[in-house]
């Protein structure tokens, strides 16, 4: 897919030494659709050109918190930490505010929602505790007997009894 001549002039024209914020604002204004990767900011790092990427196909949008996320805010995501072996490959990064990359620290995602589940878990015994319900055991002893008569023929009566509960 090839980009507008409109938005190749423009970046042709953006002064060395650009921010990262200037190409992003460029890509909006021309309104470069999210399924198109943006084309080579020359003046821009590789690794400034992978996070323009990054977030012009995340829309501008932080992958944690849901909310607009630009370039002077925004940073790559390691969906699966590095540090718990996560790769750089294209599908663990994810484009996300700094501050809520920082929050997440190095939580894997399993172990945010184990600890919700245990939050959660916690929260319902305190809450049983509070009204506790008296615990309900019922031992059943049913007394049978069985008969078994020389021809072979095998009768089981309940005892006179019955059921017995204790
Ligand atoms: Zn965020």
């Amino acid at each position: 897919m090839s980009h507008s001549p409109a938005l190749l002039a423009a970046i042709g024209k953006l002064p060395d030494g650009h921010s990262p914020l200037a190409a992003y604002k460029l890509l909006r204004k021309h309104k470069l659709p999210l399924d198109q990767p943006p084309p080579l900011f020359p003046y821009l790092s590789q690794a400034a050109n992978q996070r323009l990427a990054l977030g012009h196909k995340s829309g501008w949008i932080c992958s944690i918190c849901g909310k607009v996320c630009s370039p002077a805010t925004g940073t790559i995501d390691h969906h699966i930490p590095r540090s718990k072996g996560g790769s750089n490959a294209a599908g663990n990064l994810r484009w996300a505010h700094k501050s809520c990359n920082q929050k997440k620290a190095d939580s894997l995602p399993e172990e945010v929602q184990l600890d919700l589940a245990l939050t959660r878990a916690a929260l319902t015994q305190t809450y049983h505790r509070q009204a506790p319900a008296r615990p309900q055991v019922i031992t059943l002893e049913i007394k049978l007997q069985i008969t078994v008569t020389a021809d072979g023929a095998v009768s089981i009566a309940p005892p006179a009894a019955g059921i017995v509960a204790t």
